[in-house]
């Protein structure tokens, strides 16, 4: 009954971890969960009350495919305001969340064999969204001595005549690396030369960056490529809104046009009450997101500090994001004391879930192996519970 395409793929790892270390909750476990990419934040009130004046206001029927007017306007808006790009409302599209517009993005592009280079280690659900549409992801490995990003001599090397897409993911997950201005001129100059390769830049965690990081995106610095880019983002993660399942992106017209087609003949318009909320997000106060980077600063520094204590384990302090990428690559062969050996860094999460009941993410499921994620989206108790317990589990193995 089923069909082949499910062959290809597998369920998104990141979502599984999350699920076992519910279902330990559930048997009564008390299991801290470092595994899920969300914001522990609430969505803030100017935002829930737009989203229950829309209800009172009737806004509940179907909306245009991809997205309101008054949306895509605030979205225009924040292009202008926050990365100084000009882009016309029939250049944006809004979906039901970042996966969907990065999932129409390819169902809307990629024809069989089209290949998309992916940088390695990657958001889970890239190279599974290209095998659904039938292309063909490369998978180039950014190892640390790169601090995890691709170089132009890298993508040099990727690009063939079937290159159709390059991703950018800035900041990064899993590793909240993200690239200097410097960084993605160097990259534009590789892409100007090949003339059939465009470019996702998927900006999600734009708004989440620390150390003065300064954020740029390739459409920004490189105005002259804005054909050939479509930049992807959302309000999930900068406004602690991931149930509202809103994303937008902008880029080609006629990419967008194609991306609405796919939408119109799958979910239609996303929920109405959700695109009122996410227009208050976008045009509403912003302040309250610095505050939240500052909470956001204190946990990632506490948790460097945490892991660094850990014989075997080696943080990768990042620019941005909400996860520490972290080598478990010497604790690799040690023993359990059930005895079982830790083989890989599956083994290792596994460990951690069952002797530690803290859950992370294995490397592997980001294409890395001997390093695991975490995600600090969570309080600063469960964070301090969590990397004590960690380092007693780390003590057991030998
Ligand atoms: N891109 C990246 C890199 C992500 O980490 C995520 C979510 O985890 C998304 C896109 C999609 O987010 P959403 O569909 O909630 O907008």
């Amino acid at each position: 009954m089923l069909s082949s395409r499910l062959e290809k793929i597998k369920p998104s790892p990141t979502i599984a971890v999350t699920t076992k270390a519910k279902e330990l909750r559930e048997l009564g476990k008390d299991v801290i969960g470092l595994g899920a990419g969300e914001p522990d934040f609430d969505t803030h009130d100017n935002i829930k009350n737009a989203a229950i004046k829309a209800i009172k206001d009737e806004q509940t029927k179907y909306t245009a495919v991809d997205g309101i007017i008054q949306l895509k306007k605030a979205i225009q808006e924040k292009f202008a305001r926050e990365n100084k790009i000009d882009y016309d409302l029939t250049e944006i599209t809004v979906g039901t969340g970042g996966k969907q517009v990065l999932y129409n993005a390819f169902m809307a592009s990629l024809n069989k064999g089209d290949e998309v280079i992916i940088p390695s280690p990657y958001w889970v659900s890239y190279p599974d969204m290209v095998l659904l549409a039938e292309g063909t992801p490369v998978l180039v490995t950014c190892p640390l001595e790169n601090n995890f990003k691709l170089t132009p001599t890298q993508l040099e090397q990727a690009i063939t005549e079937e290159t159709k897409w390059l991703i950018l993911n800035s900041p990064s997950n899993p590793t909240g690396a993200a690239y200097s201005h410097e960084e993605l001129e160097n990259l534009a100059n590789v892409i100007r030369k090949y003339k059939h390769v465009n470019v996702i830049c998927d900006d999600i965690y734009e708004h989440i960056t620390y150390d003065n990081f300064k954020f740029y995106t390739l459409a920004s610095v490189a105005p002259d490529l804005r054909n050939r880019i479509l930049t992807v983002n959302g309000v999930s993660k900068a406004y602690a809104m991931t149930g509202w399942r809103i994303g937008y992106a902008a880029g080609p017209k006629a990419l967008i046009k194609a991306m609405a087609k796919i939408q119109s003949q799958s979910t239609s318009n996303p929920t109405s009450i959700a695109q009122y909320a996410a227009l208050e997000a976008l045009s509403g106060p912003q302040e309250y997101l610095q505050d939240r980077n500052k909470a956001f600063l204190e946990r990632r520094n506490f948790v460097i500090e945490k892991l660094t204590e850990i014989k075997g384990l080696k943080p990768y302090q990042a620019e941005g994001a909400f996860y520490i990428f972290c080598s478990c690559e010497e604790l690799i062969a040690l023993q359990t004391p059930n005895g079982d050996t830790i083989n890989n860094c599956t083994d290792f999460a596994s460990y951690l879930l069952d002797e530690a009941l803290v859950a992370v993410v294995p490397g592997v499921a980001f294409g890395m192996k001997n390093y695991f994620r975490v995600s600090y989206a969570t309080s600063n108790e469960n964070l301090k519970k969590a990397c004590a317990r960690i380092n007693e589990a780390c003590k057991k193995l030998t």
